[in-house]
């Protein structure tokens, strides 16, 4: 198969639906993005890689840094981690207050807004520090990619300014008794994985351990057990994509985590991480040409997981 061929493709035919999403900017520095930029990248399990677009823009990765760090609170707490956050899809928007009051703190899966905070919280706990938790996190995702990589400072502030519906949910939790550490630790520390900056060609190159089950394929290094991996893999079908988790599986037919910065991750077990940048959303906060870009990936392809 000519990946090459078909990302190009994919790259002419996407262009009609560039303008039709709309930039996130409740996160008023991410309103900045440019609604024509598109990226995509794949990696096979070998290495090789295939790229089209602006394959080396740095963007806001936002809650794909979910999946980075659910698989860090997995590996340490194992299944002790669900007592504190489900493995349910929730059917709510990704910053929704309503479900989070009535199952009394514990955030439905790790890849909504509260359950990352929750895991967040985790590791500052094992780390006795938020400063070492967030460290951990930034190396871990850098020597995924193998390049350093940071947080924008301009994103993480103007989160930590208006952030004010994270702000709800990590007090509602703590009333609750679901976060263990200072709220304002625990919360700028969630913002800045979320300002992480990073390429789709290092975002696909991070996810590979995941589609080759929780060992690099490449170093050899086995980041976290086949079990587990297997878990963090099935949550992101059933609960990447928050309320239009179903709508994803339904049309791309992958595992895949998305970011309100324009970004998807998604990835084809044993097989290839793919990863797409487009800034424009839909009603969902789920990138709009990101989620059609895949979707003719897999129709073209013929690779769903279905
Ligand atoms: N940092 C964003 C927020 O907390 C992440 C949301 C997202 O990417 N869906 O609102």
């Amino acid at each position: 198969m000519d990946y090459q061929v078909i990302l190009e493709e994919i790259n002419n035919e996407i262009k009609p639906y560039l303008n039709q999403g709309k930039v996130a900017d409740y996160i008023p520095a991410l309103s900045q993005a440019n609604s024509n930029d598109f990226a995509m990248s794949l990696q096979l399990l070998d290495g090789t890689s295939y790229h089209v677009g602006c394959s080396d823009l740095h963007f806001s990765i936002q809650s794909i840094s979910k999946v980075f760090t659910f698989s860090l609170a997995l590996d340490i707490y194992s299944k002790a981690i669900y007592n504190r956050v489900g493995h349910e899809p929730s059917g709510n928007a990704f910053n929704s207050l309503v479900q989070l009051e009535y199952e009394k703190g514990i955030p439905r899966n790790p890849f909504i807004n509260a359950g990352a905070i929750v895991t967040t919280d985790s590791l500052i706990s094992h780390h006795k520090s938020s400063l070492k938790a967030y460290e951990e996190i930034e190396s871990f995702i850098s020597s995924l990619c193998d390049e350093s990589i940071t947080f924008d400072e301009t994103i993480y502030k103007s989160e930590l300014e208006c952030g004010f519906r994270n702000v709800a949910l990590i007090n509602l939790m703590k009333s609750f008794g679901n976060i263990d550490n200072d709220v304002q630790a625990v919360i700028k520390t969630y913002f800045k994985h979320c300002s992480l900056m990073m390429s789709t060609k290092q975002l696909c190159r991070s996810m590979l351990y995941l589609a080759n089950h929780g060992t690099d394929p490449i170093t050899n290094i086995t980041h976290i057990n086949e079990p587990k991996a297997k878990r963090i893999n099935s949550l992101m079908l059933t609960c990447g994509h928050y309320d239009a988790s179903g709508d994803f599986a339904f049309h791309v037919g992958l595992p895949g985590k998305s970011g309100v910065g324009g970004g998807i991750v998604a990835l084809i077990p044993k097989k290839m991480s793919l990863c797409v940048y487009s800034p424009s959303l839909n009603k969902q906060g789920n990138s709009l040409v990101g989620t059609k870009a895949l979707e003719l990936f897999t129709t073209k392809t013929g690779l769903s997981i279905f």
